[in-house]
């Protein structure tokens, strides 16, 4: 709301799964890729439809949580994340399932 969402991440660039992470916490958010001391490059966050492997499911029952090798996958909605396997959804403190 008309303030800049900036993240900084110093040293490397992002893997794709570290955007989609960053556009469903700050999804206004620009990245500018810092190459020596200028601005190399600005990428703006997309929401992605869905996420993949970057979130852990909340419900302890989920598949995804238990030992089996399934990684978890999350649609995207408006206000929230929908787990394709349980159902359940995430809408609050998504940061604290993020799990890269
Ligand atoms: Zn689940």
């Amino acid at each position: 709301m008309g303030h800049k969402d900036v993240a900084k991440i110093e040293g490397r660039e992002l893997s794709q799964s570290e955007l989609d992470v960053l556009s469903l916490i700050a999804p206004a958010a620009t990245i500018n890729i810092i190459r020596g001391y200028e601005v190399a490059d600005k990428q703006r966050v997309e929401s992605p439809g869905h996420v993949s492997g970057v979130l852990d499911c909340s419900n302890p029952d989920c598949i995804t949580t238990e030992d089996e090798p399934v990684d978890s996958r999350f649609e995207v909605l408006e206000d929230g994340l929908r787990c394709v396997y349980c159902d359940t959804i995430i809408r609050d403190d998504i940061a604290d399932y993020i799990n890269v």
